[in-house]
């Protein structure tokens, strides 16, 4: 088999767990199989780059922390390749060369004081840059063969930097030209998860947790038989395990299930990591690199047909509800196509809408971080609206949370509503407002953030998650 195997960060977040990683590339090496790997950064280094950047736009850019990255690094690799010291050389020599521009990016913008997306990517990207060597060269001292690739040369994007999309033709085109003549000679590629580049070769990111995505789109360039998913959980689980103790793996999910779950907030999975594989119908599994003996989850077509209507419940936080509200706005036509253009100019993504039968209100959850522009672009957009009184006002709520019940068999199913609501009018959750995707693969809620573990909880206990489903 052709697999591609992606380690997330905490999968490669120290000596000890990069070792695991390289034990587990070997061992399907040995067993046989093909195998093309997917690096995320080191844990935490994302986080760490991307405050580096923003504190040096604001003119407060700190040598040290260059120090600090680089001590983390070196602490791994003295580690790992002690005992070889070219290939430590090399690999130190490789990281170092990449601190050298990120430390130039940053005293830049601590000149000029403005973080365009384009030069955030070029330093949020660093992490998978620092990472690929070090896995690619522990591989390498067991006794196999394998090369760090940086996905500027293999994934071809869009320039839309902070959530870029690729451009498959181009994409498949290039990965197979480098990849293939590698896997030949039998040399394991360790490919940076997250980034991408433009035609031009310019750095792009594919968004945050993007490595997922990563390694879907390089097994479908591929025609790989299956994309292997490595993380801190024994697979996809009916709630975040963080938010409900009791939560249970989910073994066969359907491309459908795990692509609305994580649509609506299940971090495990970059949101955008199914199409790629569904298009090509590969299946993806979801393995705990800290206990590989579980069987994990396997996202397939048809998942596990169970007797079961909700199967998981997800939540999505930092995100803001947006109405839209006036009296006047009954029967005006066209209202609703000029909000959403409106929204979609300002490239704004929805989770979610919600329209009241009376037509008084227009509601919408877009995420946090892009609200201000929203509401400036829709006062903007609704001027002569609002000066006319069709439209009252525009409020941003920031203080809610997106919940969500997910399962194929929902569809059809009755009753399940009316069971969601009961259970959360039995934890006093008060829903703020509801929708239904046509798809019927989901019922999502709004509700206060504060209220909204309680309401995952109510609806995870009222379906009974915890118990294994019948077949
Ligand atoms: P990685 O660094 O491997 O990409 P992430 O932190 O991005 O890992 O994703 C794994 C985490 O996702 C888990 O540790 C868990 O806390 C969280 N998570 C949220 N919802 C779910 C879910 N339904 N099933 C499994 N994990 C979930
Ligand atoms: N390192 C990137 C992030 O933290 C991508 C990833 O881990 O998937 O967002
Ligand atoms: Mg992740």
């Amino acid at each position: 088999m052709l697999i591609v195997m992606k380690f997330g960060g905490t999968s490669v977040g120290t000596a000890e767990r990069i070792a695991q990683a390289a034990e587990l590339t070997a061992r399907s090496a040995a067993e046989g199989h093909r195998v093309v790997v997917v690096t995320s950064a080191l844990s935490g280094v994302t986080n760490q780059l991307i405050a580096a950047a923003e504190s040096a736009a604001h003119g407060d850019w700190r040598p040290e922390v260059r120090g600090q990255i680089f001590e983390r690094h070196r602490a791994v690799v003295d580690a790992l390749l002690g005992g070889h010291p070219e290939t430590q050389r090399a690999v130190l020599d490789a990281i170092n060369q990449r601190l050298d521009r990120f430390e130039k990016l940053c005293f830049g913008l601590s000149l000029v004081h403005e973080l365009t997306p384009r030069l955030l990517d070029a330093i949020s990207g660093t992490g998978e840059m620092l990472a690929a060597p070090v896995l690619a060269g522990a591989i390498a001292v067991r006794e196999l063969k394998s090369e760090a690739i940086e996905a500027t040369g293999l994934i071809v994007t869009n320039d839309r930097f902070g959530s870029a999309e690729p451009l498959p033709v181009e994409t498949r085109e290039l990965a197979r030209s480098r990849l293939f003549p590698l896997i030949e000679l039998g040399v394991i590629p360790v490919v940076t998860g997250f980034i991408g580049g433009t035609i031009d070769g310019v750095l792009t990111t594919l968004g945050r947790g993007g490595s997922d995505y990563s390694a879907s789109i390089i097994g479908a360039a591929l025609d790989a038989d299956e994309v292997w998913i490595w993380t801190d959980v024994d697979g996809v689980m009916t709630a975040n395990p963080t938010e409900v103790p009791e939560a249970r793996t989910l073994r066969d999910i359907s491309y459908s299930e795990a692509s609305e779950m994580a649509y609506y907030g299940a971090k495990v999975l970059h949101h955008k990591t199914i199409l790629p594989a569904f298009r090509q119908r590969i299946p993806v599994r979801i393995l705990n690199s800290f206990d590989p003996a579980q069987q994990g989850t396997r996202i397939s077509v048809e998942g596990r047909p169970s007797s079961r209507g909700v199967k998981a419940v997800t939540s999505i936080r930092n995100v803001s509800l947006i109405t839209i509200s006036g009296r006047g706005m009954q029967g005006i036509p066209g209202l609703a196509a000029k909000t959403f253009a409106a929204v979609a100019q300002e490239r704004a993504n929805i989770l979610m809408i919600s329209q009241a039968s009376s037509e008084n209100n227009i509601c919408f959850v877009v995420n946090t971080s892009e609200v201000t522009r929203v509401v400036r672009a829709l006062r903007s957009a609704l001027e002569l609206d609002l000066m006319l009184g069709h439209v009252e006002d525009i409020t941003a709520d920031d203080s809610i949370a997106v919940v969500a019940a997910v399962g194929d068999r929902m569809k059809g199913t009755p009753g399940i509503a009316g069971k969601v609501f009961g259970a959360l009018g039995e934890a006093n959750v008060n829903v703020i407002a509801i929708s239904q995707g046509s798809s019927e693969l989901n019922i999502s809620l709004i509700v206060a953030a504060s209220e909204a573990a309680c309401a995952v909880r109510a609806i995870h206990q009222a379906f009974e998650l915890e118990k294994p489903a019948q077949p």
